[in-house]
């Protein structure tokens, strides 16, 4: 019979994963209160914090090492460099993507990248899927728990969807590219901070000049207001074609739902599947027109 102490322990946890806390960072327990307290006399030498009543962190086994409140390593378990202050990592990003000759070159550059801290809680990086020489290109948010086991985009329940949803106009994952705004999982899957898009956009902009599609779609709101530079909600942009510079050429545009806005609100894939046979209309008179890439 589990005593009292362990029964508590289980409900902690469920509790931090039903929040989404599902992945350890670092080896013991950092506490963050202690941290600021440490200049204020009366809580040195505290040894151990209360987390539930009657649940304590274990004491620090290295009461002396410095504290710092960012993980101190990265993902791949090297130490993590200090984070760069958002506007030098925008600068640092918009150079490192710059550099790139290649999708190949990108991916293995941004799975250098330090400049954003989703990288030090994320399993892997999330890249991309389908083919590099695709004339239509899919954005989404951000990889969920599935891509960030898999490493690859779109593989959950949404992706199911995606897939049937491509199907349907005759698309499938050979002739599609599909990547993400954020390359790395947000902890809890939580939506991509305005600044952690900001640091990605410059890798996923010069992605899609790579891939050079001729049409781009924005699956849901972050990916359309961070690629097409508005502040419109989904609900007015869907549908609506937008002019879009991958950097060497002006391309088309469109922003849909996203699908796991489609798996809880089923009554809009009827207005996601007039965007999708826009698409399809699109691809088709491209085609006899000859103006594919
Ligand atoms: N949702 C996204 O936006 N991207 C993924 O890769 C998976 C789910």
């Amino acid at each position: 019979m589990p005593s009292d102490r362990d029964q508590a322990i289980r409900e902690l946890l469920a509790f931090y994963q039903e929040a989404g806390v599902d992945t350890p960072v670092g080896e013991f327990p950092v506490n963050r209160l202690a941290d600021d307290a440490a200049a204020s006399p009366e809580r040195e030498g505290a040894s151990e914090t209360a987390v539930l009543p009657g649940i304590t962190t274990a004491p620090d086994p290295t009461p002396d090492r410095p504290r710092r409140s960012t993980p101190a390593w990265s993902g791949d378990g090297r130490p993590a460099a200090a984070p760069l202050p958002p506007d030098a990592a925008v600068m640092a990003a918009r150079e490192a993507a710059r550099s790139a000759a290649s999708l190949e070159d990108l991916r293995a550059i941004l799975d250098r990248f330090e400049g954003c801290a989703l990288r030090a809680t994320a399993t892997q990086l999330v890249f991309a899927d389908g083919n590099p020489h695709a004339r239509v290109m899919f954005v989404g948010e951000a990889p969920g728990r599935d891509e960030d086991i898999a490493g690859r985009p779109f593989v959950g329940r949404s992706g199911k969807l995606l897939d049937r949803m491509m199907a349907a106009i005759g698309l499938d994952r050979t002739s599609v590219y599909i990547a993400n705004i954020v390359p790395w999982r947000p902890p809890g899957n939580r939506t991509p901070t305005p600044q952690e898009s900001a640091i990605c956009l410059p890798f996923t902009r010069r992605q899609i000049e790579l891939v050079n599609p001729d049409i781009l779609v924005c699956l849901g709101n972050p990916s359309t207001q961070t690629l097409l530079a508005t502040k419109e909600g989904i609900t007015r942009t869907r549908g609506r074609w937008f002019p879009f510079h991958t950097g060497t050429r002006a391309i088309r545009a469109i922003p849909t739902f996203h699908p796991a806005f489609l798996l809880r609100n089923p009554l809009s894939k009827r207005l996601a599947w007039r965007d999708f046979l826009a698409i399809k209309k699109a691809l088709a008179a491209l085609e006899s027109t000859g103006s594919a890439s």
